[in-house]
C-alpha cells in the first residue's frame, strides 16, 4: 500500500491549547540559569508611551543621525554594491576587514593610541565586543568591577554571564582611585576572583563625567599592581566639546587594557560597526569567540564604513556632531539652572550625551516616571544603572536627540513634576515605590 503523509490537525496536531501551553511551560522551565538574569525592565512599557511625539524624551541615547549627509551615504552604499558587490555581499573574516582595521587604527591615533591592525577585532557594535570579552573571561560568580553608576547595556551583558558586579564609587572627576584600591584589596583578601575593571573614563554613560588625568594614571597603576585587566569602553571619546580628544587609557598601557570603540556615535549606530583592540593573546581568543557567535561580521557594513572613512571628510562630520551636541548640552544645563527646584544637583558634561541628576532626599525617580510621562516628559531612572538596583534618587537626562527648544520644554515639564513630588513628600513623607527586579534593562534605543 502506498504510504500517505497525513496531517490530522495542522494547527495543533491534535493537542488542545491547554496541553500545548503546558508543553511550552516545560521548555521555559529548562532555561539555562544564565537566562534568569535576562529580565525586561518594568519601565519598558512606559517607554513605549514615551516614544509618542508629544512626549519630550530626555531618556533615549540615540545619536542624531539626521545630521549626517544622508544623500551622500546613500550614494556611497549604492556605489559599493555596484563596484564591489560580490565582495561586499560575501562572508568575511572573523577578525574583520583588514583595510577597515587599518582605518580604525587611524581613528584611535586621535586618542594617542599606537596600535597595529592585527590587534583589532571588528565587532557588531561595541556591545558585541563587551559580550565577547565577558564570554571569554567570566565564569558564573566571577567579579566584574564597574563604576557606580555604569552603562546599562554592559550591566545586562554581565548579568547574562552571571557575573557579580561590584560598583566603584565615582564623583565629578570620575572613578575614585582610593575606592578602587580599597575594593580590590577587600575582594582579593577574601579570595574572590576579579576578572576585570569595566570603565567608561570619558564622557561616561550615564554620569557624563570624565576621569581626570591624574586619576587615569592612578587607576592604571592600581590595576597593574593588582593584576587586573582594564576594559576601557570609549564610544564618546571623540565627542568632546572643548579642545583636543583626551588620551585613552589604552595609550599608556597596551598590555593591561582592552579598548572598545564604536562608529555608532561618530557615524551611525545602524551600521553596527564597533571594535575591540586587545593584547595579542586576548585578541586571538576574541576572534574565536566572534566566529562562534556570528561566523563573520557583515562585510557589507564594514566596507560601507571603510568607504565612508576613505572618501568623506569624517573629521569634519565629527566636528558637526560635537557642535550640535554642545548646543543641546548648553540648552539642557541652562534650563536645569533656571528651572529646577532647590536641592536638585547635576553633572556638567564636557562631551558625550548625558547629564546625571540627583534629586532631593526622599524623592524616587522610578516612582516619579509615570507622572512624568503623564506630563509628557521622559527620563531614565537611576536604578537602571546599578546592578543592585540602587540609584533611585538619580536620573539620567540625555540631550543628544531632541532640539534645544524641546529640551527646554522637557526640563520645564520635569521641573513641574519634581515640584509636585516635593509637595507630596512634604505632606506624606518619603515615596517608597519603585522596587527592583534584576538589571533594569530599558531597551536599545534608551541605552
Ligand atoms: N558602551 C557605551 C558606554 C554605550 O553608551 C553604548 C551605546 N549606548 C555602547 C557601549 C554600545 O554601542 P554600540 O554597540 O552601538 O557600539
Amino acid at each position: 500500500m502506498k504510504r500517505r503523509w497525513t496531517v490530522t490537525n495542522e494547527t495543533d496536531h491534535g493537542r488542545t491549547p491547554a496541553t500545548h501551553g503546558s508543553r511550552i511551560d516545560a521548555y521555559v522551565d529548562r532555561y539555562a540559569a544564565r537566562a534568569t538574569g535576562m529580565v525586561a525592565s518594568e519601565i519598558r512599557a512606559l517607554f513605549a508611551v514615551a516614544s509618542r511625539p508629544e512626549v519630550v524624551s530626555l531618556a533615549g541615547g540615540m545619536p542624531y543621525v539626521t545630521a549626517l549627509p544622508l544623500d551622500v551615504v546613500g550614494e556611497l552604499v549604492a556605489d559599493l554594491v555596484n563596484r564591489r558587490g560580490p565582495e561586499a555581499l560575501q562572508y568575511g573574516s572573523g577578525q574583520g576587514d583588514p583595510a577597515l582595521r587599518e582605518q580604525i587604527c587611524e581613528v584611535m591615533r586621535m586618542e594617542g593610541i599606537d596600535a597595529g591592525a592585527d590587534d583589532v577585532v571588528v565587532t557588531v557594535g561595541s556591545q558585541q565586543a563587551l559580550d565577547l570579552i565577558t564570554r571569554i573571561f567570566v565564569d558564573p560568580g566571577d567579579i566584574v568591577l564597574a563604576e557606580g553608576p555604569s552603562y546599562v547595556g554592559a550591566l545586562g551583558t554581565f548579568s547574562a554571564y552571571q557575573a557579580k558586579v561590584v560598583h566603584i564609587a565615582m564623583d565629578d572627576q570620575g572613578l575614585i582611585p582610593e575606592s578602587l584600591a580599597q575594593t580590590i584589596y577587600a575582594l582579593q583578601a577574601s579570595g574572590q576572583r576579579i576578572k576585570f575593571l569595566y570603565t567608561i573614563p570619558t564622557f561616561q554613560n550615564p554620569a557624563g563625567v570624565t576621569l581626570n588625568l591624574v586619576r587615569r594614571r592612578q587607576v592604571l597603576e592600581i590595576c597593574q599592581r593588582a593584576g587586573i585587566l582594564v576594559v576601557e569602553d570609549n564610544p564618546y571619546g571623540l565627542l568632546g566639546f572643548d579642545g583636543e580628544p583626551l588620551r585613552a587609557l589604552r595609550a599608556d598601557d597596551p598590555d593591561g587594557v582592552v579598548y572598545l570603540g564604536s562608529f555608532s556615535k561618530t557615524l551611525a549606530p545602524g551600521f553596527r560597526v564597533g571594535w575591540a583592540l586587545a593584547p595579542h593573546a586576548i585578541r586571538q581568543k576574541l576572534v574565536l569567540a566572534m566566529e562562534s557567535a556570528v561566523l563573520s561580521h557583515s562585510t557589507f557594513t564594514q566596507l560601507a564604513v571603510g568607504q565612508y572613512l576613505a572618501t568623506q571628510p569624517w573629521r569634519e562630520q565629527i566636528k558637526t556632531f560635537r557642535e550640535l551636541y554642545r548646543e543641546r548640552r548648553d540648552a539642557l544645563l541652562g534650563a536645569l539652572e533656571t528651572l529646577m527646584p532647590e536641592g536638585c544637583t547635576w553633572t556638567k558634561p564636557a562631551g558625550g550625551f548625558f547629564v546625571w541628576m540627583t534629586l532631593p532626599e526622599g524623592l524616587n525617580s522610578k516612582a516619579m516616571l509615570p507622572q512624568a510621562v503623564d506630563k509628557r516628559v521622559a527620563f531614565v531612572p537611576g536604578t537602571g544603572f546599578y546592578a543592585d538596583g540602587s540609584g533611585s534618587r538619580h536620573m539620567r537626562l540625555s540631550y543628544c536627540y531632541p532640539q534645544p527648544d524641546r529640551i527646554r520644554e522637557g526640563v520645564r515639564r520635569l521641573a513641574g513634576v519634581i515640584e509636585e513630588e516635593l509637595r507630596t513628600v512634604e505632606m506624606f513623607g518619603t515615596r517608597s515605590r519603585g522596587g527592583h527586579s534584576g538589571v533594569d534593562t530599558p531597551g536599545p534605543d534608551l541605552a
